[in-house]
Protein backbone atom coordinates (compact mmCIF):
# COMPACT_ATOMS: atom_id res chain seq x y z
CA UNK A 1 0.00 0.00 0.00
CA UNK A 2 1.70 3.15 -0.91
CA UNK A 3 0.64 6.33 0.89
CA UNK A 4 -0.60 8.28 -2.01
CA UNK A 5 -3.27 5.83 -2.93
CA UNK A 6 -6.44 5.59 -0.42
CA UNK A 7 -7.08 2.11 -0.08
CA UNK A 8 -10.26 0.63 -1.41
CA UNK A 9 -12.08 -2.00 0.29
CA UNK A 10 -15.28 -3.56 -1.91
CA UNK A 11 -17.36 -6.17 -0.87
CA UNK A 12 -18.72 -8.17 -3.30
CA UNK A 13 -22.20 -10.20 -2.07
CA UNK A 14 -22.32 -12.50 -4.77
CA UNK A 15 -25.99 -14.20 -4.77
CA UNK A 16 -26.13 -14.31 -1.08
CA UNK A 17 -28.55 -12.63 1.23
CA UNK A 18 -31.96 -11.80 1.64
CA UNK A 19 -33.70 -8.56 2.23
CA UNK A 20 -33.46 -8.74 6.12
CA UNK A 21 -29.65 -9.87 5.80
CA UNK A 22 -29.17 -7.07 3.41
CA UNK A 23 -30.31 -4.87 5.86
CA UNK A 24 -28.51 -5.90 9.08
CA UNK A 25 -25.36 -6.38 7.19
CA UNK A 26 -25.48 -2.69 5.55
CA UNK A 27 -26.47 -0.77 8.84
CA UNK A 28 -23.62 -2.41 10.44
CA UNK A 29 -21.26 -1.00 8.32
CA UNK A 30 -22.95 2.33 8.16
CA UNK A 31 -22.69 2.40 11.98
CA UNK A 32 -19.12 1.65 12.03
CA UNK A 33 -18.10 3.94 8.97
CA UNK A 34 -20.30 6.95 11.14
CA UNK A 35 -18.57 6.68 13.84
CA UNK A 36 -14.87 5.91 12.69
CA UNK A 37 -14.90 9.08 10.56
CA UNK A 38 -11.25 9.41 10.21
CA UNK A 39 -10.08 6.25 9.19
CA UNK A 40 -8.06 6.14 5.92
CA UNK A 41 -10.23 4.39 3.46
CA UNK A 42 -12.91 3.72 1.10
CA UNK A 43 -15.72 1.59 1.18
CA UNK A 44 -17.97 -0.07 -1.12
CA UNK A 45 -20.18 -2.82 -0.66
CA UNK A 46 -22.09 -4.78 -3.91
CA UNK A 47 -25.22 -5.95 -3.31
CA UNK A 48 -27.46 -8.39 -5.91
CA UNK A 49 -29.25 -6.41 -7.89
CA UNK A 50 -32.87 -6.76 -6.41
CA UNK A 51 -31.16 -5.22 -3.11
CA UNK A 52 -29.85 -2.16 -4.42
CA UNK A 53 -32.47 0.00 -3.60
CA UNK A 54 -32.73 -1.37 0.21
CA UNK A 55 -28.95 -1.30 0.42
CA UNK A 56 -28.83 2.19 -0.73
CA UNK A 57 -31.31 3.57 1.61
CA UNK A 58 -29.71 2.02 4.71
CA UNK A 59 -25.93 3.57 3.74
CA UNK A 60 -27.39 7.21 3.20
CA UNK A 61 -25.07 9.66 5.16
CA UNK A 62 -23.13 6.84 5.90
CA UNK A 63 -20.34 7.40 3.71
CA UNK A 64 -19.96 3.40 2.67
CA UNK A 65 -20.61 3.57 -1.06
CA UNK A 66 -22.18 0.72 -3.31
CA UNK A 67 -21.75 -0.34 -6.47
CA UNK A 68 -23.15 -3.53 -8.40
CA UNK A 69 -21.64 -6.82 -9.60
CA UNK A 70 -22.45 -6.18 -12.99
CA UNK A 71 -23.13 -3.15 -15.57
CA UNK A 72 -24.48 -4.25 -19.58
CA UNK A 73 -22.65 -2.34 -22.00
CA UNK A 74 -25.50 -1.17 -23.83
CA UNK A 75 -27.97 1.77 -22.16
CA UNK A 76 -31.49 0.10 -22.66
CA UNK A 77 -32.84 -1.92 -24.58
CA UNK A 78 -33.97 -5.83 -25.18
CA UNK A 79 -31.21 -7.45 -22.24
CA UNK A 80 -33.87 -9.72 -20.80
CA UNK A 81 -32.41 -9.54 -17.12
CA UNK A 82 -30.09 -7.40 -17.22
CA UNK A 83 -29.45 -3.74 -15.97
CA UNK A 84 -28.14 -0.55 -17.83
CA UNK A 85 -25.12 1.34 -16.51
CA UNK A 86 -27.70 4.51 -16.18
CA UNK A 87 -30.18 2.72 -14.47
CA UNK A 88 -27.42 1.27 -12.18
CA UNK A 89 -25.87 4.96 -11.52
CA UNK A 90 -29.32 6.08 -11.08
CA UNK A 91 -30.32 3.37 -8.13
CA UNK A 92 -27.39 5.02 -6.36
CA UNK A 93 -24.02 2.83 -7.30
CA UNK A 94 -21.64 5.00 -7.26
CA UNK A 95 -19.14 1.53 -8.62
CA UNK A 96 -19.59 -1.43 -11.09
CA UNK A 97 -17.53 -4.25 -10.87
CA UNK A 98 -17.25 -5.73 -14.53
CA UNK A 99 -15.49 -8.93 -15.47
CA UNK A 100 -15.47 -11.06 -12.52
CA UNK A 101 -14.37 -14.43 -12.97
CA UNK A 102 -17.64 -16.07 -12.29
CA UNK A 103 -19.22 -13.64 -14.63
CA UNK A 104 -16.31 -14.67 -17.14
CA UNK A 105 -17.11 -18.05 -16.92
CA UNK A 106 -21.06 -18.44 -16.45
CA UNK A 107 -21.52 -15.84 -18.78
CA UNK A 108 -19.06 -16.32 -21.01
CA UNK A 109 -18.02 -12.82 -20.74
CA UNK A 110 -14.27 -11.95 -22.82
CA UNK A 111 -11.97 -9.21 -22.48
CA UNK A 112 -13.73 -7.00 -25.40
CA UNK A 113 -16.99 -7.48 -23.80
CA UNK A 114 -15.63 -6.35 -20.20
CA UNK A 115 -14.20 -3.86 -21.68
CA UNK A 116 -17.44 -2.43 -23.26
CA UNK A 117 -18.95 -2.49 -20.26
CA UNK A 118 -16.35 -0.97 -18.23
CA UNK A 119 -16.80 2.08 -20.65
CA UNK A 120 -20.22 1.65 -20.48
CA UNK A 121 -20.42 2.13 -16.60
CA UNK A 122 -17.95 4.75 -16.82
CA UNK A 123 -19.85 7.23 -19.60
CA UNK A 124 -22.98 6.49 -16.86
CA UNK A 125 -20.90 7.92 -14.23
CA UNK A 126 -19.33 5.00 -12.15
CA UNK A 127 -16.02 3.48 -11.25
CA UNK A 128 -15.74 0.55 -13.25
CA UNK A 129 -13.96 -2.30 -11.05
CA UNK A 130 -12.36 -4.33 -13.41
CA UNK A 131 -11.43 -8.13 -12.58
CA UNK A 132 -8.61 -10.00 -14.28
CA UNK A 133 -6.46 -12.92 -13.13
CA UNK A 134 -5.01 -16.29 -14.02
CA UNK A 135 -6.71 -19.94 -13.74
CA UNK A 136 -4.20 -22.21 -11.77
CA UNK A 137 -3.66 -24.63 -15.14
CA UNK A 138 -2.38 -20.77 -16.44
CA UNK A 139 -0.01 -20.30 -13.12
CA UNK A 140 1.22 -23.82 -12.94
CA UNK A 141 2.48 -23.82 -16.81
CA UNK A 142 3.57 -20.15 -16.12
CA UNK A 143 1.70 -18.10 -17.77
CA UNK A 144 0.23 -16.19 -14.93
CA UNK A 145 1.71 -12.80 -15.78
CA UNK A 146 1.39 -12.88 -19.62
CA UNK A 147 -2.17 -13.92 -18.99
CA UNK A 148 -3.17 -10.85 -16.52
CA UNK A 149 -1.09 -8.85 -19.27
CA UNK A 150 -3.62 -9.94 -21.90
CA UNK A 151 -6.51 -9.69 -19.77
CA UNK A 152 -5.29 -6.30 -18.63
CA UNK A 153 -4.66 -4.82 -21.82
CA UNK A 154 -8.02 -6.55 -23.18
CA UNK A 155 -10.52 -5.05 -20.69
CA UNK A 156 -9.10 -1.33 -20.30
CA UNK A 157 -11.01 0.97 -21.32
CA UNK A 158 -10.58 3.91 -23.52
CA UNK A 159 -9.76 6.91 -21.54
CA UNK A 160 -9.23 4.94 -18.29
CA UNK A 161 -7.46 6.91 -15.47
CA UNK A 162 -7.43 6.53 -11.85
CA UNK A 163 -10.59 8.59 -11.04
CA UNK A 164 -12.61 6.32 -13.16
CA UNK A 165 -11.13 2.84 -12.76
CA UNK A 166 -9.81 0.41 -10.34
CA UNK A 167 -8.35 -3.17 -11.35
CA UNK A 168 -8.97 -6.23 -9.20
CA UNK A 169 -6.28 -8.75 -9.36
CA UNK A 170 -8.36 -11.79 -8.60
CA UNK A 171 -6.57 -15.33 -9.29
CA UNK A 172 -8.89 -17.85 -9.73
CA UNK A 173 -7.92 -20.54 -7.70
CA UNK A 174 -7.88 -18.42 -4.75
CA UNK A 175 -11.59 -17.13 -5.24
CA UNK A 176 -14.04 -18.66 -2.40
CA UNK A 177 -11.49 -21.57 -2.21
CA UNK A 178 -9.75 -20.75 1.25
CA UNK A 179 -6.27 -20.43 -0.82
CA UNK A 180 -4.88 -17.36 -1.17
CA UNK A 181 -1.89 -16.01 -3.09
CA UNK A 182 1.51 -14.98 -0.94
CA UNK A 183 2.56 -12.18 -0.20
CA UNK A 184 5.42 -12.52 -3.06
CA UNK A 185 2.76 -13.95 -5.91
CA UNK A 186 0.35 -10.90 -4.93
CA UNK A 187 3.20 -8.45 -5.41
CA UNK A 188 4.34 -9.73 -8.43
CA UNK A 189 1.47 -9.55 -10.16
CA UNK A 190 0.38 -6.19 -9.04
CA UNK A 191 4.10 -4.96 -9.89
CA UNK A 192 3.26 -6.28 -13.09
CA UNK A 193 0.09 -4.56 -13.81
CA UNK A 194 1.24 -1.24 -12.68
CA UNK A 195 4.70 -1.82 -14.94
CA UNK A 196 1.93 -2.25 -18.27
CA UNK A 197 -0.14 0.29 -16.89
CA UNK A 198 2.51 3.12 -17.22
CA UNK A 199 2.48 1.72 -20.89
CA UNK A 200 -0.74 1.88 -21.47
CA UNK A 201 -2.26 5.43 -19.33
CA UNK A 202 1.09 6.69 -18.22
CA UNK A 203 3.35 7.08 -15.78
CA UNK A 204 1.21 9.66 -13.41
CA UNK A 205 -2.10 8.10 -13.65
CA UNK A 206 -0.20 4.28 -13.27
CA UNK A 207 0.66 5.71 -10.19
CA UNK A 208 -2.70 6.57 -8.74
CA UNK A 209 -4.34 3.53 -10.13
CA UNK A 210 -5.86 1.52 -7.44
CA UNK A 211 -5.02 -1.96 -7.81
CA UNK A 212 -6.71 -4.51 -5.43
CA UNK A 213 -6.01 -8.11 -4.34
CA UNK A 214 -9.08 -10.63 -4.17
CA UNK A 215 -9.20 -14.59 -3.58
CA UNK A 216 -9.94 -15.49 0.06
CA UNK A 217 -9.13 -12.11 1.54
CA UNK A 218 -10.26 -12.09 5.29
CA UNK A 219 -9.40 -10.90 8.85
CA UNK A 220 -6.14 -12.91 9.71
CA UNK A 221 -4.84 -12.01 6.09
CA UNK A 222 -5.32 -8.69 5.15
CA UNK A 223 -3.01 -6.72 7.47
CA UNK A 224 -0.20 -8.41 4.69
CA UNK A 225 -1.15 -8.19 1.64
CA UNK A 226 -2.66 -4.72 1.60
CA UNK A 227 0.70 -3.50 3.29
CA UNK A 228 2.67 -4.79 -0.38
CA UNK A 229 3.76 -2.16 -2.36
CA UNK A 230 0.95 -2.22 -4.87
CA UNK A 231 -1.88 -4.01 -3.42
CA UNK A 232 -4.36 -1.00 -2.88
CA UNK A 233 -7.23 -2.63 -0.85
CA UNK A 234 -9.01 -5.55 -1.59
CA UNK A 235 -12.01 -6.84 -3.42
CA UNK A 236 -13.68 -9.32 -1.04
CA UNK A 237 -16.53 -12.10 -1.06
CA UNK A 238 -16.94 -14.67 1.48
CA UNK A 239 -15.60 -12.14 4.12
CA UNK A 240 -17.50 -9.26 3.35
CA UNK A 241 -20.58 -11.06 4.58
CA UNK A 242 -20.33 -10.60 8.17
CA UNK A 243 -19.71 -6.99 9.27
CA UNK A 244 -17.05 -7.76 11.85
CA UNK A 245 -14.88 -9.27 9.51
CA UNK A 246 -15.38 -6.90 6.72
CA UNK A 247 -14.61 -3.97 8.80
CA UNK A 248 -11.66 -5.94 10.56
CA UNK A 249 -10.21 -6.19 6.99
CA UNK A 250 -10.96 -2.11 5.98
CA UNK A 251 -9.12 -1.48 9.62
CA UNK A 252 -5.86 -3.79 8.65
CA UNK A 253 -5.94 -0.92 5.36
CA UNK A 254 -6.41 2.32 7.45
C1 LIG B 1 -14.68 -12.47 -5.08
O1 LIG B 1 -15.75 -12.99 -5.28
O2 LIG B 1 -14.35 -11.49 -5.76
C2 LIG B 1 -13.80 -13.04 -4.06
C3 LIG B 1 -12.58 -12.60 -3.97
O3 LIG B 1 -14.33 -14.03 -3.26
P1 LIG B 1 -13.67 -14.64 -1.93
O4 LIG B 1 -13.19 -13.48 -1.09
O5 LIG B 1 -14.77 -15.38 -1.27
O6 LIG B 1 -12.55 -15.50 -2.35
Amino acid sequence: MSTSRRPLIAGNWKMNGLKKDAKQLASQLAKRMINNKKLAFDMVVCPPTPLLGLVVETLKGSGVKMGSQDSHQATSGAHTGDSSPQLLKNIGCAYAIVGHSERRTDHGEDDKCVKAKAESAIEAGMVAIICIGETLKQRKSGRAISTNRKQLLGSLPEGASAKNTVIAYEPVWAIGTGEVATPAQAQEIHAAIRAELVKAIGAKEASKMRILYGGSMKPSNAKELIALPDVDGGLIGGASLKAPDFWAIAEAAS
